[in-house]
């Protein structure tokens, strides 16, 4: 498998961080669709979540370890998505891509939406569960007045 931008088919190589839930998923979609994807977990027993058909690598190991993400070949990637259950070592994580490896699209998951400012200003992507969780919510809400709701506990 090669790891890095093919020069032909110009594909991306994206590493993912954290192999839970999200990570697993996107890992997964990735693969199916033929991307060069690794992923790092420092628990090696998340990677019981990718599929059987899961194509891409995967790395044990605590991803703020330099020599960690050195041997996933960061300075490779094109992409990297930090999604670890926890915001500041997400943030860490994409400021390493950004400023060390000038990784191109970074992009992190946040519990807190209060510091997607901070992301903004290094370039950074975010996503915020509650956010969009919240949207999600609020678009059903509108889209089903209250009388369906009412009409369907009848
Ligand atoms: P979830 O809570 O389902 O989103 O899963 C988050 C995943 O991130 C878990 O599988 C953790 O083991 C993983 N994780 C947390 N911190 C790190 C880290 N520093 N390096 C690599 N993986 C991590």
């Amino acid at each position: 498998m090669k790891l890095f931008k093919d020069k032909e088919t110009h594909k991306d190589y994206t590493i993912i961080i954290g192999c839970g839930r999200l990570g697993a998923s996107l890992a997964n979609t990735l693969s199916d669709e033929d991307g060069n994807v690794l992923i790092i977990d420092k628990n090696k027993d998340s990677f019981r979540k990718l599929s059987p058909s899961f194509g891409g690598l995967s790395i044990a190991g605590d991803a703020l370890d330099l020599d960690v993400l050195q041997e996933a070949q960061i300075d490779k990637a094109s992409v990297l998505v930090a999604v670890t259950n926890n915001d500041n070592a997400n943030i860490m994580l994409a400021q390493i891509a950004r400023e060390m490896f000038q990784i191109q699209r970074v992009i992190v998951r946040l519990y807190d939406p209060d510091r997607k400012d901070v992301c903004r200003e290094f370039g950074i992507d975010t996503i915020c569960p509650a956010i969009l969780s919240a949207k999600e919510i609020g678009k059903i809400l509108i889209n089903m007045p209250k009388k369906e709701y009412m009409e369907e506990e009848l």
